[in-house]
């Protein structure tokens, strides 16, 4: 063995124990008491939460807006490292008229090499037809891909996928054991409502708030509503992505007790802000799409996650800069949508559902790391704390004390929608394949450490 952590409780997302793990070649290979190598590298991990990494299978990295980046590749997998994520899934979005698989190809070169922890894509799909069809069920079955992103919106833009779409979508997920993640919103209603606000006087009265008063709940939960209708009645597999309403909540929950296939997400930002935040001078950085909603959402919210009934914590993360988000010029349709948040996904949500809700350590797991890598295709690779996964390893101080400031953070974002937080719980030491790859929120392991992680269809929970 060469890497040893001792006298830690380890967390899964079944049980808790105090034992030592043992690592050889990237893999756990012992569990148990009193492990002992000779030259091996031993953690005291006294007194810590030893819990599979964060699996963040939501996030859209490296992305080109108004001649710059706002995070790299390495600079964000770095920074997700730093909060004890050990495996991000990003998007390869397909361009109209052009393959899927081709998106995927051009996007796995652009990361390999540069990413610093394990990464997996989904297929994001913009244009429906014959060949992206076949496409989709390839990737499916021989090509390590098992996920696709669809939007009910973006009618303009041409990427809707409308009912006729998703419902072919679906039938093909119900034969091959892949699963569409779906942004859900009513592309008609909610074009009518942004066309409605978006008028100089109303943008001078409000706003970045017309972001907030054009996007009502009803706009995400009637989407919500006719794709478990879809789900239901193709037998597909549909993951609701964004769940910012507490009716969408409800409507997943009753869904999935009748039996059909759907899951879904929620993220820090819908349980611990509220569109408040869109009033602030600096409202506009806080644009994102869904927008946070108000109080009674949150809680909505905190108690799907609570039941069981939202199955997965990711960040949703697509970070802009000050800089960025100031080229909107007052006008909400204009505002580079999107927030940072991998780095900070495990510590607030620690602190807010942990510490403050009290759910437990092993339910924590659950969410943001052992569900994501079950219906993603992940499992048991990844996601677990048990001989022959990899050692992909958070060793976590649950009583740590941390105020959030971005001018600590790893992430290069000069802003944090967290500003100031006040948290109890922040990982220590994060070990990607048996690498240390941060220590104390500083990033130490190599550049290019990460490796692209093919996936298996057909995940549930
Ligand atoms: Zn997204």
């Amino acid at each position: 063995m060469n890497l040893i952590i001792k006298n830690g409780r380890i967390i899964t997302a079944e049980k808790t124990v105090s034992a030592d793990i043992g690592i050889e070649k990237g893999k756990i290979v012992k569990i148990g008491k009193g492990i002992k190598s000779a030259g091996a590298r031993v953690i005291d991990a006294k007194g810590k939460f030893v819990m599979p990494g964060g699996i963040d299978m939501h996030v859209h990295l490296n992305l080109f807006f108004c001649g710059s980046y706002s995070e790299n590749w390495d600079t964000a997998t770095q920074a997700a490292s730093c909060g004890g994520v050990t495996t991000i899934i990003d998007f390869a979005f397909q361009k109209k008229g052009d393959s899927l698989k081709k998106a995927i190809e051009e996007r796995k070169a652009d990361a390999e090499g540069k990413v610093a922890i394990d990464y997996s894509l989904h297929g994001g799909i913009t244009d429906w037809n014959e060949q992206t069809k076949n496409e989709m069920n390839d990737l499916t079955i021989n090509g390590g891909i098992p996920s696709f992103k669809m939007f009910m919106i973006y009618k303009s833009q041409g990427w809707m996928a409308d009912d006729g779409i998703l419902f072919s979508a679906l039938e093909q997920t119900a034969k091959t054991g892949a699963i569409i993640m779906l942004y859900a919103e009513s592309a008609f209603i909610l074009d009518l409502l942004v066309e409605r606000y978006h008028t100089k006087e109303m943008m001078k009265k409000y706003g970045a708030y017309c972001h907030t008063l054009s996007r009502p709940c009803f706009t995400e939960y009637e989407a919500v509503q006719r794709a478990a209708m879809w789900a239901k009645v193709t037998g597909g597999r549909v993951y609701i992505v964004h769940t910012s309403t507490s009716e969408s909540a409800e409507i997943v929950a009753k869904a999935k007790k009748e039996g059909v296939q759907i899951w879904n997400e929620t993220c820090p930002q819908y349980l611990l802000l509220t569109d408040d935040v869109y009033k602030k001078a600096n409202g506009h950085y806080y644009a994102c799409c869904p927008q946070m909603k108000k109080k009674h959402d949150a809680q909505g919210l905190l108690k799907a996650v609570k039941s069981g009934a939202v199955s997965v914590l990711s960040t949703d993360t697509c970070t802009f800069n000050t800089k960025q988000k100031n080229m909107w010029e007052g006008d909400f349709t204009k505002i580079p949508y999107g927030l940072p948040g991998v780095e900070t996904l495990l510590p607030t949500m620690f602190t807010f559902l942990v510490g403050k809700n009290k759910i437990s350590p092993n339910k924590f797991v659950s969410l943001v790391s052992t569900n994501p890598a079950k219906l993603f295709g992940l499992y048991p690779q990844k996601g677990d704390i048990k001989v022959g996964s990899d050692a992909d390893i958070v060793i976590f101080d649950p009583n740590k004390k941390v105020t959030i400031d971005y001018k600590k953070l790893a992430t290069k974002c000069d802003w944090s929608p967290f500003q100031g937080m006040k948290l109890t719980g922040y990982p220590e030491t994060t070990i990607s394949r048996g690498e240390i790859v941060a220590e104390n929120g500083k990033f130490v392991g190599k550049k290019g450490h990460g490796r692209f992680v093919p996936r298996k269809p057909g995940g549930k929970l």
